[in-house]
C-alpha cells in the first residue's frame, strides 16, 4: 500500500527537536503513552522499535506529552493554578512549610527529612493509595536509579535517598496500571516527571484514571549516568561495578569504592549534567499537589509547598495521625531565603542558557521560559481583550456525512486537530476532534461519520466576551477549542477561539509587560 502523505506523526518531531538536540532527561513518559507500543527507552534514548505510522495516521501524543516540549504546557497550569499565593520562583502555592518523618528511623534513612518515605509508607498502609511510583538503587551499581513499584508499606524503604541520575519512572507508572492494574497510585518524581504526568492528565490520557497524587521533589540538575560513568573510569580509574556509594555536597560529589574515597569539587563533574537541565526552569515541581525538598542549611527537615486541596488534605492526614512533624517556615526565615534564591538562580541560569543557545542557531523548545511567569493576575487583566479581537476568523468545517478516515486526512493536512461541524444549511450542529476520531477503531474509520461521534452539545462564546471569560470557560468545561457565534443566532458561526490562541496573548503581554511578584 503506498504510504499516505501528510501523516501527522508526532514521533518525527519528538526526536527532532527533543531526542537529538540532547533534551531528553529519560523520563519514559513517550513510553508509557504510545498507543502502538512503538516506543523503548533503553541505552540511554528513546528508541522507535518500528514505524507507528503503519498502524495510524495521525497521533501527536508522544511530542504532546514530552515534558520538555511547548504543547500542552498552558493547559497543565489549572492543576495548580487556583492556589493563593504565587512566587516568581516557587510558582502557585497554599502553603510552604517544614516537615520531617516523626520515625526516626526513616529521618535517619534519607538525607533529609524523610517525608517523602513516611507519606508513601502511611497512605500505602491507611490504603489512601494502593501503589506508588518510586525510584531506587540498582543493587548492583549504586549509582544507577531505576524505577520501581511500591505495593507494600515496606517497599518504599528501599527508594530512599535520591540518585542524581535519570530515571524511567513515568514509564514505571505505564507498567503499574497496565501490569499490577492498580488505580489509586501516588506518583514521586523530579519536575520534568511531574510536567510529562500534568501533560498525560491534560491530554485525558486513560493511565491518568489511576493517579491518586503527585509528589515533585526539588531538582537543581541530573547528570548523564553514561558521561559520567566515563569520566570517573577516565579521569578518577574508578568502574561502575566498584561504586559502593555516592554523596553530594555544597562542593564535592564524593564517590566511595570499597578501597577508597575519593572527593571531586563539583565544578569539575557539571560539565557531565545533562544538556536539559542547563534550560530547565523549574526547580521545585511547581506542577505537583506537594513539592519537596532539602531544607538547607537544616540538616533531618524537608521544605514542604503545599500547592493542591489534594495536595494539602493528603498531607494534613499524614500531620493528623503524627506521621509527619511540622515547624512553620516562618521560624527557620533563613530555609525559605535560600529555597527562593536557589530556585531563582536555575532560573535565571536557564533564561540565559536558552537565548545563548538560540543566539548560536540551537532549536529550544519555545513555551517554557514564559510560561511559568503566567499568573492568574494576567489572565484577569485579559479581562479588557475582547474574544472578536483575537478569535481566527477564517474556520475550516466539516460535513457530518464525512467519515473518520477523511477528517484524519484533514488534520494531517491543516495541522488542527478540532473541527466545528456544519449542517448544508452552514449552521453548527457540532464540533469532532482528533480524540474522538482516534476512539473509533481502524476498520470502522471509513464507515463511520464525523456526524455520528462529534460532541452535539456546544460550549460557545461570543465576539464581546472578554478573553478571561472564554478562559474561565474553557477550564470549567475543560475544552481547548471555544466556537464563537453570532449572540442573534448561536448556530451561525462567527470564529473559533483555541488555547494556542489564549497562549500567543499571554505571551505577547509577558514581553511587552512585568507583571509578576518579585521574590
Ligand atoms: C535528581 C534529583 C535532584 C535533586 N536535587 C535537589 C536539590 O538540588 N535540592 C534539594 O533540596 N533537593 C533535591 N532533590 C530532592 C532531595 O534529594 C530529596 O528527595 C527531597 O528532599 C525529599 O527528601 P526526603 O527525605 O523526604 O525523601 P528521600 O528519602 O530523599 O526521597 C527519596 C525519593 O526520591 C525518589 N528518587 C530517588 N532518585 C530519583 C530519581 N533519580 N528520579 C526521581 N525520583 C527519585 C525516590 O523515589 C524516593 O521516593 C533532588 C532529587 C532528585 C531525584
Ligand atoms: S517523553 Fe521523556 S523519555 Fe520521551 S523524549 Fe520526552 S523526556 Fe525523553
Ligand atoms: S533540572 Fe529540570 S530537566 Fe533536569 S532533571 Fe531536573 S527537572 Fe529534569
Amino acid at each position: 500500500m503506498p504510504e499516505k502523505k501528510n501523516k501527522l506523526i508526532a514521533y518525527n518531531e519528538l526526536e527532532r527537536m527533543i531526542i537529538e538536540p540532547g533534551f531528553c532527561t529519560l523520563c519514559g513518559a513517550c513510553e508509557a503513552a504510545c498507543p502502538v507500543h512503538a516506543i523503548k527507552v533503553e541505552h540511554g534514548k528513546p528508541h522507535r522499535l518500528h514505524d507507528c505510522s503503519k498502524h495510524l495516521d495521525s497521533c501527536p501524543i508522544c511530542y504532546d506529552i514530552c515534558p520538555h516540549t511547548d504543547a500542552l504546557l498552558f493547559e497543565t497550569l489549572r492543576f495548580v493554578a487556583d492556589a493563593p499565593h504565587r512566587r516568581e520562583s516557587l510558582g502557585y502555592y497554599r502553603k510552604i512549610l517544614l516537615a520531617h518523618a516523626t520515625n526516626p528511623t526513616l529521618r535517619d534513612a534519607s538525607k533529609g527529612g524523610g517525608v517523602v518515605n513516611a507519606l508513601l509508607h502511611f497512605a500505602i498502609n491507611e490504603k489512601i493509595i494502593d501503589s506508588a511510583t518510586v525510584s531506587e538503587a540498582s543493587s548492583r551499581v549504586p549509582i544507577k536509579v531505576k524505577p520501581s513499584i511500591s505495593l507494600v508499606p515496606d517497599d518504599v524503604l528501599s527508594a530512599v535517598d535520591a540518585k542524581i541520575v535519570p530515571s524511567a519512572v513515568a514509564e514505571a507508572f505505564g507498567r503499574v496500571v497496565f501490569e499490577y492494574g492498580k488505580v489509586h497510585i501516588a506518583f514521586v518524581g523530579i519536575p520534568c516527571h511531574i510536567r510529562a504526568v500534568r501533560k498525560l492528565e491534560a491530554w485525558q490520557h486513560k493511565l491518568m484514571d489511576s493517579l491518586e497524587i503527585t509528589i515533585g521533589l526539588f531538582c537543581l540538575w541530573t547528570f548523564s549516568l553514561g558521561r559520567l560513568l566515563e569520566y570517573l573510569l577516565h579521569d578518577h580509574n574508578i568502574a561502575a561495578n566498584e561504586i559502593q556509594n555516592v554523596d553530594l555536597t555544597a562542593n564535592e560529589y564524593v564517590v566511595t569504592t570499597e578501597k577508597r574515597v575519593v572527593r571531586i569539587p563539583l565544578s569539575e563533574v557539571k560539565s557531565h549534567i545533562m544538556n536539559s537541565c542547563r534550560t530547565c526552569v523549574d526547580f521545585t515541581s511547581e506542577l505537583a499537589d506537594l513539592s519537596i525538598g532539602g531544607a538547607s542549611p537544616l540538616k533531618d527537615w524537608s521544605m514542604v509547598i503545599i500547592r493542591t486541596k489534594k495536595g494539602e488534605d493528603f498531607f494534613n492526614r499524614a500531620v493528623k495521625e503524627g506521621v509527619i512533624t511540622t515547624k512553620k517556615v516562618k521560624a527557620e526565615p533563613e530555609t525559605l531565603a535560600h529555597l527562593i534564591q536557589l530556585s531563582a538562580h536555575k532560573r535565571t541560569a536557564a533564561l540565559q542558557e536558552i537565548k545563548a543557545m538560540r543566539k548560536a542557531g540551537i532549536p529550544v523548545p519555545t513555551a517554557i521560559e514564559f510560561l511559568y511567569k503566567t499568573i492568574a493576575t494576567e489572565i484577569s487583566m485579559l479581562k479588557e481583550v475582547k474574544v472578536g479581537e483575537i478569535m481566527t476568523k477564517k474556520v475550516i468545517d466539516v460535513p457530518p456525512s464525512m467519515t473518520v478516515n477523511e477528517l484524519l486526512d484533514e488534520i494531517a493536512k491543516h495541522h488542527h486537530i478540532g473541527f466545528p461541524i456544519m449542517d448544508e444549511s452552514k449552521q453548527v450542529v457540532g464540533i469532532v476532534t482528533l480524540q474522538d476520531a482516534m476512539k473509533v477503531a481502524k476498520e470502522k474509520r471509513s464507515s463511520v461519520s464525523v456526524g455520528e461521534i462529534g460532541t452535539k452539545g456546544l460550549v460557545v462564546v461570543f465576539p464581546d466576551n472578554s478573553v478571561a471569560e472564554a478562559f474561565e470557560k474553557m477550564s470549567k468545561h475543560n475544552v481547548g477549542r471555544l466556537l464563537v457565534v453570532d449572540k442573534k443566532n448561536p448556530r451561525s458561526l462567527l470564529g473559533i477561539l483555541t488555547r494556542s490562541d489564549l497562549m500567543h496573548v499571554l505571551s505577547m503581554r509577558a514581553k511587552l509587560t512585568v507583571v509578576y511578584d518579585k521574590d
